[in-house]
């Protein structure tokens, strides 16, 4: 089994229900399971066009037994359900899953890279890294997740923490 973090976001539609299924669907693939999961955060839209409304972030830990590439492809799967549902024509994203790291692995071709190649450089990834796999070293940068973090410039307001159990009723739907 391998570790690896996967980052949630949605920023188009009922953005809650997109994470909530991005996660369920994430916790239900084979040979895989959810460790920890990170504070659901609010984050202003950087970059893209100006009518972009604000993303939801998060940050999934994983133990699996996928490895990377196949790991990537079911989260374009899990991604793919989603997008059907678009309803506005914008570059907004009703579900974005980016495979931050996988275990070790350091790869770079055409269709897979890891560790993500900008993880490291935005506060709304590595906020919610941070709460998952604060002590985890970055495969390449071979720095704890913490000390990238604390050297990245906080803009006020750029992330708000929502919600630290929303997850809850997914993990555990009865409670
Ligand atoms: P960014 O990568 O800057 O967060 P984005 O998520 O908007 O931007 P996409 O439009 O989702 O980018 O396209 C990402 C492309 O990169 C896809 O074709 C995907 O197959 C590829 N890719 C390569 N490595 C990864 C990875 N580790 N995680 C997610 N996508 C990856
Ligand atoms: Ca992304
Ligand atoms: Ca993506």
């Amino acid at each position: 089994m391998t570790e690896a973090l996967v980052a949630l976001g949605s920023n188009l539609g009922d953005r809650r229900s997109h994470m909530e299924h991005g996660l369920a669907r994430l916790a239900a693939l084979p040979e895989t399971r959810l460790s920890a999961v990170s504070t659901l955060y609010e984050t202003a839209p950087v970059g893209g066009p100006d009518n972009q409304g604000p993303y939801l972030n998060a940050v999934a830990r994983v133990q699996t037994g996928l490895d990377a590439r196949a790991l990537l492809a079911a989260l374009h799967t899990i991604e793919a359900e989603r997008e059907r549902e678009r309803v506005v024509r914008w570059a907004a994203r009703t579900l974005d899953l980016d495979l931050l790291t996988h275990g070790d692995t350091v790869a770079e071709d055409g269709d897979l890279t890891v560790p993500h190649p900008r993880m490291h450089e935005r506060r709304f990834v590595m906020v919610p890294v941070c709460d998952v796999a604060a002590d985890m070293a970055h495969p390449r940068l071979q720095r704890p997740m913490s000390a990238i973090l604390a050297d990245l410039p906080v803009e006020p307001g750029d992330l708000t923490g929502l919600d630290s159990a929303w997850y809850t009723q997914i993990l555990h739907p009865t409670e």
